[in-house]
């Protein structure tokens, strides 16, 4: 099991889709174990992206995580760092492929909608930046059948 750290974006909130997007990872079989809405502080949002510190677009990503409201998510399953990054598509919504979020509902290749977690690595990272108090961990009902019963859960 994975748990990956999600933002739907200023842009996401904004434009209202919120509930859709958050919908399309819950019918997937993820499991909600963090969830909370902020104005991310300027801190926040450059720490978060200081892998990018030296890109030109850095100081307007800055400036757009931070202009309005995120949902932060914390989303568990198994594979899910790589099964979300899957269903968010490429990165600019221009480019990504019909039937992903970004490819269904972004024109727009800074504006797109959603961030999530790239590896274990930056997961681990950002759930610490995001959620420094912990994830809520729960059991799900429907388990058995979200993954057949034989399987691995890891
Ligand atoms: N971005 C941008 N211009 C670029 C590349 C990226 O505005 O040329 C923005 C975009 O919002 C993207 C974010 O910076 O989601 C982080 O870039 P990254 O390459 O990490 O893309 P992601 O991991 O979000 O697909
Ligand atoms: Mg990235």
């Amino acid at each position: 099991m994975q748990t990956s750290l999600i933002l739907i974006k200023p842009d996401g909130v904004q434009r209202r889709l919120t509930g859709r997007i958050l919908s399309r990872f819950e019918e997937k079989g993820l499991q909600i174990v963090g969830a909370r809405f902020m104005k991310i502080p300027l801190e926040l949002a450059e720490t978060h992206y200081e892998a990018h510190k030296e890109r030109p677009f850095y100081p307007g990503l800055v400036q757009y995580m931070t202009s309005s409201p995120v949902l932060a998510l914390a989303l568990r399953g198994k594979s899910s760092i790589a099964v979300i990054r899957k269903m968010l598509g490429a990165t600019f919504g221009s480019q990504a492929d019909p039937g992903t979020i970004r490819g269904d509902f972004a024109i727009s290749d800074g504006y797109n909608l959603v961030h999530a977690s790239d590896s274990p690595e930056a997961a681990e990272k950002e759930l610490g930046l995001f959620f420094p108090e912990g994830t809520v961990d729960y059991g799900m009902a429907d388990t058995p059948w979200v993954y057949d019963v034989e399987s691995d859960l890891g």
